[in-house]
């Protein structure tokens, strides 16, 4: 029988807990931790996004605001608006939805956050700390991920891990996690030769390569734990995540469902992350 990672009911426990550490913050006479979001362009998935992230910040008690910029916004503009905000003691943690318009050089708008307010985990400060088993803010869904994993209470030490997928939010920071929760890892991506003979042999299979069902039932060994990262709108509408989460249910000892597994755990982590940069700058 296979058990189902209830990633909403984690996240909400999280959330509850985050407010109790806030409130416990402010009545030590500190700020409430401050989020600002940065927004380029009008997409309406981006928007939802933005506004999911500024209400969860009201729930817990953080201050949030967000900015919002037109598709035509110069890299200039943006740079300025990211040094008022390094500088403003009111904002703990700052947040680009990306992606960014092609005319504006994401990495360069990454690296100029203030590595501690780099609450998305992005900045390469953050990825080499994390490499090297420092993190100081971990990238929001990898972190998310392994709040999932470690709900499960399997040992992780020594499992075979196989990520499918090597993009730089996901697939390679929760390569890196793994790799420091000391499983031996394995990144797949587009250029795997023999993909499937990787995820076989998995004891956790990452999935996150933006593919409905790409992961097959039959793939799954028998009692993996399968973390399905994906989020596809198919055309009926429906969400799909990147695995076929009946086929593999039926080899899996732990799967998470799409939506309600790594979803609600990404705005959780950044949550969580908006806080620990907040204590980490009141010293
Ligand atoms: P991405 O930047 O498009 O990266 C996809 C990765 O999959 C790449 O590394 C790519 O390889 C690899 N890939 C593509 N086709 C492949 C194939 N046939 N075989 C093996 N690997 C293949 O996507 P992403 O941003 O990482 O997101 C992945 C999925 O997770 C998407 O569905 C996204 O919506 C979802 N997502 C969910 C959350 C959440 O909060 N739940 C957060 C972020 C992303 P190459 O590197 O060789 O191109």
């Amino acid at each position: 029988m296979f058990k189902k990672i209830d990633g909403k009911k984690i996240a909400s426990e999280l959330r509850t807990a985050i407010k109790k550490q806030t409130d416990a913050r402010i009545a030590r006479g500190l700020s409430k931790p401050g989020l600002a979001v940065i927004l380029v362009g009008e997409n309406p998935a981006s928007e939802v996004y933005v506004r999911n992230k500024c209400n969860a910040c009201e729930e817990v008690g953080f201050y949030s605001l967000s900015k919002t910029f037109p598709y035509g916004v110069t890299e200039d503009e943006l740079l300025t608006l990211i040094e008022d905000l390094n500088n403003n003691s009111a904002i703990n943690g700052i947040l680009v939805q990306l992606p960014l318009p092609e005319h504006i050089n994401e990495e360069k708008i990454i690296e100029a956050i203030d590595p501690l307010k780099d609450v998305d985990g992005f900045h390469p400060y953050n990825i080499g700390r994390l490499a090297l088993r420092m993190p100081v803010l971990r990238s929001c869904t990898p972190k998310g991920i392994m709040t999932l994993l470690k709900s499960t209470g399997v040992a992780l030490e020594g499992k075979e891990a196989v990520v499918i997928g090597a993009s730089n939010i996901v697939g390679r920071p929760v390569s890196l996690e793994l790799l420091m929760a000391r499983c031996t890892v394995t990144t797949c991506h587009s250029r795997t030769v023999n993909l499937e003979e990787h995820v076989k042999r998995a004891d956790i299979i990452i999935a996150a390569v933006g593919i409905p069902s790409f992961v097959k039932g039959e793939w799954v060994k028998p009692g993996a734990i399968v973390i399905d990262v994906g989020i596809n709108r198919l055309e009926t509408g429906k969400l799909s995540g990147d695995v076929d989460y009946d086929a593999a249910s039926k080899n899996a000892s732990w799967i998470t469902p799409v939506p309600g597994g790594v979803g609600p755990m990404t705005i959780a982590s950044l949550l969580e992350n908006t806080l620990q940069a907040a204590e980490l700058q009141s010293g």
